[in-house]
């Protein structure tokens, strides 16, 4: 197995083009004004190239959500930074707000790392995907502190995760919760997904018929399920709800467990890959798009 992030399909860098770069650091120095310097713990989620020598780093921080930030020098080997602003390397930074809505960063020192993901390529897709829904998920400065909490959780999890089978979601351990410090890979994932949707606003009901609030009474049986409904439909009202989609009882269950943060009973290898099925559906009705990582956490 490939075991360097060389081997990513896709860049996660993207150069600036010449002329953008111009017209924004004029726009840049025009609006720059006298504010007051933040501190945040930060996970670098997005890293793009802004010269030979500086980068904007996309951080998601614990105090005030998403923040861009312009790293000046940040691209040097010996930089004023004590980070290379590697995608998931955890920070304390420094930074001063800019009205332009790309900030300056003055100090960054790094505070955690998880290098065992780069021996783990179905690990370190799993901890891109988190990245990923982080970065294009949540709004500038909106915080939220348990998605935060949530995502070093998660990021911790898949670093003790071994991955048994090599494939990454193939486990023959049932569904854990990320916190779970021998939680498996798809267990931690959608643990994660879970905090994601309650946070964005989007838990899905699974306890009763989200359109009409009829309470589901056989919890084994199966029903419609609508991410964007906001949760399982009665056989009444499910038929005219256009994104609609059957579930198992069986997975609504474990998503039920799995969203109050519980371990989730024994499942089947069908209905495992079911509950990843009906997330990555649900973040991606979310996202308006499917999630670029997606498929390589799911091996679909
Ligand atoms: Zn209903």
């Amino acid at each position: 197995m490939a075991n360097s992030v060389t081997s990513l399909p896709f860049s996660m860098y993207h150069t600036v083009g010449s002329r953008s770069i111009a017209e924004s650091r004029f726009a840049w120095k025009i609006r720059r004004g006298n504010v007051a310097a933040e501190k945040a713990l930060a996970i670098v989620v997005r890293g793009t190239d802004w010269s030979e020598t500086s980068r904007i780093a996309t951080l998601f921080t614990r105090e005030f959500g998403k923040v861009r930030a312009l790293a000046k020098g940040g691209r040097r080997l010996k930089s004023n930074f004590d980070v290379a602003f590697d995608l998931l390397t955890v920070c304390e930074v420094v930074f001063i707000r800019k009205a332009s809505g790309l900030d300056l960063l003055t100090e960054a020192r790094m505070n955690e790392q998880f290098p065992a993901l780069r021996q783990n390529l179905p690990a370190l897709y799993a901890g891109y995907y988190v990245a990923e829904l982080l970065a294009d998920g949540t709004q500038d400065y909106d915080p939220h502190v348990p998605l935060f909490d949530a995502a070093i959780q998660t990021l911790r999890s898949l670093e003790v995760n071994r991955d048994r089978e090599g494939a990454g979601v193939a486990s023959t351990r049932s569904l854990t919760v990320a916190v779970h410090p021998e939680g498996d890979l798809p267990a931690a994932v959608s643990a994660f997904e879970l905090v994601w949707l309650h946070e964005l606003g989007y838990s899905p009901r699974l306890d009763a018929c989200a359109t009409c609030g009829r309470e589901r009474l056989n919890r084994n049986a199966r029903a419609f399920f609508s991410p964007l409904a906001g949760g399982v439909l009665c056989p009444e009202c499910g038929p005219a709800v256009a994104d609609r989609r059957m579930a198992s009882g069986e997975a609504l269950e474990s998503l039920r467990v799995l969203s109050e943060g519980g371990d989730a009973p024994q499942l089947p290898a069908e209905s495992r890959a079911e509950v990843r099925q009906l997330l990555g559906y649900a973040v991606s009705c979310v996202l308006g798009r499917r999630p670029r990582l997606l498929r390589y956490v799911d091996g679909r």
